[in-house]
């Protein structure tokens, strides 16, 4: 499996500090506001590299954080005139529903810095006696010029970077580049003690703490949107890697942006959209399958015809996966010689898809391979197919969109009837009707409604849902 490093600018062999494991950190969004259409794309990103991970058989060890604490939830929370603190707990408690809408595996572990405060201060104290961090009137700054290495993800010298920085009036760093570990209170705003003031931490040292904390000083993977590599996660090397005196992270990934109509998307341009007010009108699933269908380092382009394209694209795989589900109610019997030559030839979908997948996760060419086992389904698979043949094409083609992440059928919940025995009702009214025994099949559409299902007689077939 290889993966492309930021930090070596090239793709790498995945081999992870302990067989079997991996370590992942994944900085998570600031919350002040439902997440938006951007921040949807690590959410899935990520989790779709999870996914493939766990498939390959590596335990992942899987973190990502809230930042709770920030200027924008303070702002926030002024204006509603409540606490800071029920305005990230909303917004933690609906970037959740956004991410379980999107079928992300929950993190093994959401640490919020408010949570944090004692290994927070710790890391500074730490960075302090180290020589790498300074106080100035209760607040304190990391020393940028004692660490050597600062630069070496984004690739930055720190001589042209402090040449371009412009010098603000009250300058109490030593160098422009020198970043703020801690900062105290101004009036109105949540503090916390420590041995500097009564204050608050900065942002990039949450990361450090967490990802020390939770997974250890190394970790395999870090990852986040590209607009992190520079200051957040040069930031975060210089704290860890100075504190701990180790490598922070073997592999740094990183995803390009969502552009929406080909621009930046802005509050001022009025092209910012929130997940939830994309779902409205989108699924989630077509959203979450948008996003695979790019390679997860190029900038891709959000648009309301990009978005119909992929809801058909998925309708695709769900009406191949609903017709192998059809037909297998109704199939029986084991393999016949030339379905079990058939059915290993189809294995070739699984190579080509892992293939794509060892290739820096390259799941448009993944989600390619999906389509082309749903085409071999749709022409080796028919009613006269034995019931094992069907089964053994369904399986293989469902562990693929599992991987990726792709219901290619809606769950059932709790107390709703399961898909295969609404394939096989509406089997049993296909036939009803084609007998004339239009009685029964009138009574099968009530029962299915009575069960929560709704059916509509297309040309194409019987469609159904949920209601
Ligand atoms: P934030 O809440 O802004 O810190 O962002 C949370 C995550 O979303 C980070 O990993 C960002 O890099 C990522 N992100 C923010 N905006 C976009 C965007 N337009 N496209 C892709 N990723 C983004
Ligand atoms: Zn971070």
């Amino acid at each position: 499996m290889k993966v492309y490093n930021t930090l070596t600018r090239q793709k790498e062999e995945f081999v992870p500090l302990e067989p079997g494991k991996v370590k992942m950190y994944v900085c998570g969004p600031t919350v002040y506001d439902y997440i938006h259409i951007g921040n949807a794309r690590p959410y899935v990103i990520f989790d779709t590299i999870r996914r493939y991970m766990e498939y390959k058989g590596y335990e992942v060890n899987y973190v990502q954080n809230f930042t709770d604490v920030d200027d924008k939830i303070i702002k926030k929370a002024i204006t509603e005139g409540v606490d800071s603190k029920v305005i990230s707990e909303r917004y933690i408690e609906e970037a959740k529903k956004d991410a379980e809408g999107l079928n992300v595996e929950p993190a093994t572990k959401n640490p919020k810095v408010t949570e944090e405060m004692d290994g927070i201060i710790e890391m500074i104290q730490t960075l302090i006696d180290k020589g790498h961090a300074y106080e100035v009137n209760g607040s304190v700054f990391y020393d940028t010029k004692s660490f050597a290495d600062y630069g070496k993800l984004s690739g930055k010298n720190i001589d042209d970077l402090e040449a371009g920085a412009r010098i603000a009036v009250d300058e109490t760093k030593k160098s422009p580049m020198d970043f703020v570990l801690w900062k105290p209170k101004k009036e109105g705003e949540p503090y916390w003690e420590s041995p500097w003031s009564q204050g608050r931490p900065g942002w990039h040292i949450e990361c450090s703490v967490m990802a020390k904390k939770y997974l250890g000083d190394t970790i395999d993977i870090h990852a986040g949107g590209e607009d992190l590599v520079f200051p957040h996660h040069e930031n975060e090397i210089a704290q860890s890697e100075a504190a701990n005196g180790k490598p922070f992270a073997k592999y740094w990934l990183h995803n390009g942006f969502i552009n929406v109509d080909n621009k930046k998307m802005s509050k001022s341009l009025g092209n910012f959209f929130t997940l939830r007010e994309i779902v409205e009108h989108i699924p989630y699933d077509v959203v979450r399958f948008f996003i695979l269908s790019g390679h997860y380092r190029s900038p891709i382009n959000f648009s309301k015809e990009l978005m119909e394209s992929a809801g058909a694209g998925l309708d695709r795989i769900k009406n191949a996966y609903k017709s192998l589900l059809f037909m297998e109610s109704k199939a029986q019997g084991t393999m016949t010689e030339d379905e079990a030559k058939l059915n290993e030839d189809a294995d070739k979908f699984r190579v080509q898809f892992e293939k794509a997948m060892d290739d820096d996760f390259n799941t448009a060419d993944a989600v390619t391979a999906i389509f082309e086992i749903a085409k071999f389904a749709n022409v080796n698979v028919s009613e006269n197919s034995s019931k094992d043949f069907v089964t053994a094409i369904r399986e293989k083609m469902l562990t693929l969109c599992d991987i990726l992440g792709i219901k290619p059928i809606e769950e059932a919940k709790d107390e709703q009837i399961s898909a295969n025995e609404v394939e096989a009702l509406i089997a049993e009214r296909t036939a009803a009707k084609k007998a004339k025994d239009f009685a029964r099949a009138d009574a099968i559409r009530e029962e299915l409604s009575s069960k929560g299902v709704v059916i509509e007689d297309t040309r194409a077939g019987v469609r159904w849902s949920y209601k």
